[in-house]
């Protein structure tokens, strides 16, 4: 076959995911699935995109994803849509829209999609990438914040992770942040020079997020700076407590990192991050926090809230990186080969017979010779070839050929499932020894 290359390529920033790591993938976020749902946590899936405003009001304007990162556009019929950037908007404005709250607080749901921010497309970052996360909604007690950050932990070990840390903070409420952020103003201003533009703009509208810069002379400029954690109210300061002595509890390893905030505005009191070694730049490969302003700048009345988002490609990175083998590829069953000349309804019904028994198979759809056949079930990495077709045909029998032994023999037709099941549990009783 000749190669024809395309003139098209995947957008910038994007890639498509291919097996093995599709399947990889795959079993990952069945594990994630199956820890969420350990934890109480039921699946949501909110549409792709949302009225823009739901991230404008949801994010905040000043922050970088609302300024700089969305996907916005006009749909025909003259509404602004936004490709959704994260997770954590849309599902408050199902809670809201659906009335979530009528069944129970709190509300404990989990999604997985890919999200869309225009960003510099390096390693760890992209254009579209996929999420993970939580939301428990309706409640401020400090044990569903250590809920909340348990779970990524719970997960990350059951998948066999070990080189991260967890980092936490609390970055207060409107009561404590008011007079810290003048006191973090007035230091600002002395290191104005110092500063990137970015910086000096946030210094201005929410001085709060230049922790978050990825800068080094930013993170220079203010290793001096006052942090909230020392500003922070009775409340609040209680809560964190509470907190970090709950993951104390549940044997959640975690550090306190006073600088540490989120990028989003709507967060309140506990900060944390899941901080991988290795990862490079981007190496932060979960996030969350509590968002207890969210629920009413969409709308709704005052509700509390906390959550998490996993980063899956920095997550199989991770994996990877700490040589963890998530999946074994599931190996083909069967090739079913057919003689020159068999109908092909044969080896159809060959195909059927065997998939209704739960055993992979396939068959070549190129119209091979029989020999190279084998060679492609080889390459397929099949367990058997069935070989379909010739006088056994005619006699309503079959050749199964053990591509492991080398052995083969002919069957009758109602046969076949039964011995290939009976070599197939034969290797995975001696594999279990
Ligand atoms: P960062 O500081 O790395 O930009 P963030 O604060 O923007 O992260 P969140 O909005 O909290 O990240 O998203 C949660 C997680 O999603 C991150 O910890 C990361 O693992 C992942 N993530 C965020 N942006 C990207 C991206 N552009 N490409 C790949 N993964 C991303
Ligand atoms: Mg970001």
């Amino acid at each position: 076959m000749n190669a024809v290359l395309s003139k098209f390529k995947a957008p910038k920033g994007t890639f498509d995911i291919i097996y093995p790591d599709s399947e990889n993938l795959e079993m990952i976020l069945r594990i994630g699935y199956e820890t969420l749902i350990l934890h109480g946590y039921r699946r949501i899936s909110t549409p792709i995109f949302e009225n823009t405003q739901v991230f404008v009001r949801g994010i905040g304007e000043d922050t970088d994803i609302v300024t700089k990162q969305m996907y916005t556009f006009e749909d025909r019929g003259g509404e602004s849509l936004t490709l959704r950037p994260e997770g954590t908007a849309p599902v408050i404005r199902a809670y809201l829209e659906r009335s979530l709250h009528s069944s129970g607080v709190p509300q404990k749901l989990f999604y997985f999609g890919p999200m869309f921010r225009r960003e510099r497309p390096q390693a760890g970052r992209y254009r579209q990438f996929h999420q993970l996360g939580a939301e428990a909604i309706g409640s401020d007690d400090p044990a569903i914040d250590s809920e909340i950050i348990s779970i990524p932990d719970a997960y990350f070990r059951k998948l066999g992770l070990k080189k991260y840390r967890v980092i936490v903070n609390s970055i207060g409420c409107v009561n404590c942040r008011k007079p810290y952020v003048t006191f973090l103003r007035e230091f600002l201003e002395k290191v104005d020079a110092e500063l990137c533009d970015d910086c000096r703009k946030r210094s201005q509208k929410n001085p709060l997020r230049v922790f978050d810069c990825k800068e080094e002379t930013c993170a220079r400029a203010i290793s001096e700076a006052p942090v909230i954690s020392d500003y922070l109210c009775d409340g609040c300061r209680t809560h964190f407590h509470s907190v970090l002595g709950m993951l104390d509890a549940l044997g959640v390893g975690h550090e306190i990192e006073p600088r540490l905030v989120r990028g989003l505005d709507y967060y309140t009191r506990t900060a944390f991050e899941f901080i991988f070694e290795g990862l490079g730049a981007q190496n932060a490969v979960c996030g969350g926090g509590r968002y207890d302003y969210l629920v009413e700048a969409l709308g709704g009345p005052p509700t509390s809230g906390v959550g998490f988002s996993i980063g899956i490609e920095r997550l199989l990175r991770a994996i990877d990186l700490e040589g963890i083998k998530p999946v074994k590829l599931p190996r083909l069953d069967v090739f079913v080969a057919a003689v020159e000349g068999t109908p092909r309804e044969a080896v159809l019904r060959t195909l059927s017979i065997l998939r209704s028994a739960s055993l992979s198979a396939d068959t070549d759809f190129m119209g091979r010779s029989l020999k190279a056949q084998m060679r492609h079930a080889n390459r397929l990495g099949a367990r058997f070839v069935v070989i379909v077709g010739g006088e056994e045909f005619e006699r309503g029998e079959v050749v199964l050929r053990d591509l492991d032994s080398s052995k083969q023999c002919t069957l009758k037709n109602n046969e076949l499932i039964h011995r290939i099941r009976l070599v197939i549990e034969a290797k995975s009783g001696a594999n279990n020894e």
